[in-house]
């Protein structure tokens, strides 16, 4: 086996981690709930690439605005703000280099080497999963904008004055497309006398939040909640997508992120649907693709951008 880096994906309901070769290939999978404080998010990653085989590097997709390698903001994640050095917290831990990345920049670099977007030149990636990421492959490299901080497709808006947004900000897509604005808005519901499946599965799956399996579950269960508030993401990622598309024209766009390892394809499909009449120049040879790495496309993606880091120093 060759050298081995770690790639780490930390999500708002799990952290997932393996060694990964150079030849991309994916050893030790192992995954956990994502905890409570970021310290304790520290303390797990440090403790899941503690039981892998000895790595030479560690990188970490971590759902937030990052920076030259610092995190700036989490919205979806407890606890986390700039002054939280999540880097030296793990060199320390660790005792080798780490480096972390946005999840759904990693995700679409997971992607770009060794999955669904391999050799393509123009790709836009969207995330779904908690929030929805965004990330930009453009002309054959990745594109982060001036200072590092671009492609954030989740706060692209659709709803002057819409709905909360965790960013501070209202009628992001995330609002509406975002997993953890979903759940929120089926307990509105709950809370004005309209139950959803949602909630029932979600205590017999033992889950603390409304996950993508429990979404899954609810909606091909018949759940009018949960298929209305999935109609109506989809809807408004449509608007964000177009728009994206408009701007870019990028050859390719990915879906990755929990729901679309829920949904598959099939979501891509309906999401091509959905962007269909806010898109100027409606291309036949455009695709839209649900993730092949599925779950392991941040993992792969986060072991890459270390390997890149500890080459560029
Ligand atoms: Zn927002």
């Amino acid at each position: 086996m060759s050298v081995l880096v770690a790639g780490v994906d930390v999500g708002g309901t799990k952290i997932a981690a393996a060694a990964v070769d150079i030849e991309h290939q994916v050893h030790h999978r192992r995954k956990r709930p994502t905890p409570g404080s970021a310290l304790e998010v520290v303390d797990l990653i440090t403790e899941m690439v503690q039981e892998l085989p000895a790595v030479t590097a560690v990188g970490v997709g971590l759902p937030g605005l990052i920076k030259d390698n610092r995190v700036l903001t989490a919205p979806n994640l407890t606890g986390w703000d700039e002054h939280f050095d999540v880097v030296e917290l793990l060199r320390e831990a660790l005792g080798v280099p780490v480096f972390v990345g946005n999840d759904a920049d990693v995700g679409l670099l997971g992607e770009w080497q060794a999955g669904a977007a391999v050799g393509q030149h123009d790709v836009l990636g969207v995330w779904m999963g908690t929030g929805i990421g965004g990330s930009l492959i453009l002309s054959a490299r990745p594109y982060r904008g001036a200072t590092g901080v671009g492609g954030e497709f989740g706060h692209i808006l659709v709803q002057p004055g819409g709905a909360m947004c965790g960013c501070g900000r209202r009628g992001c897509v995330e609002a509406y497309a975002g997993r953890r604005m979903m759940g929120l808005a089926a307990e509105a519901e709950r809370a004005a006398g309209r139950n959803s499946a949602l909630f029932s599965i979600m205590a017999k799956k033992g889950k603390p939040t409304t996950t993508s399996s429990v979404w899954g579950a609810a909606i091909a269960g018949g759940d009018a909640v949960a298929i209305e508030l999935m109609d109506a993401g989809i809807e408004k990622l449509g608007i964000a997508i177009g728009s994206a598309l408009n701007l870019l024209d990028p050859d390719l766009v990915v879906l990755g992120g929990g729901m679309t390892e829920e949904f598959g394809q099939k979501l891509a499909d309906r999401v091509e649907k959905a962007a269909e009449p806010w898109t100027m120049h409606v291309r036949e040879d455009r695709r839209y693709v649900a993730a092949a790495l599925a779950d392991n496309s941040g993992i792969v993606g986060a072991a890459a951008l270390a390997r890149a880091g500890v080459l560029t120093g």
